[in-house]
């Protein structure tokens, strides 16, 4: 069992909370207009957190991070 390193899983892309921060909130865009590159920024200092590419990558596997 390596459930820490498991749960901190630092893999490059969309950083849930920002580094910037400290905040977990995000500037909304609309995923079915904007490109894969538009780049989110966090929704309270403007930090570059990822790219909608990275959110949607984060979506897909969605199910084996969040566990309820
Ligand atoms: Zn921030």
């Amino acid at each position: 069992m390596n459930l820490e390193q498991h749960q901190r899983g630092e893999r490059p892309g969309l950083k849930n909370v920002c580094d910037e921060c400290g905040s977990l909130s995000i500037k909304v865009v609309d995923p079915a207009t904007a490109p894969a590159t538009t780049v989110i920024q966090c929704g309270r200092c403007n930090a570059v957190r990822g790219t909608l590419a990275d959110l949607h990558d984060l979506a897909r596997r969605g199910t084996d991070l969040f566990e309820f």
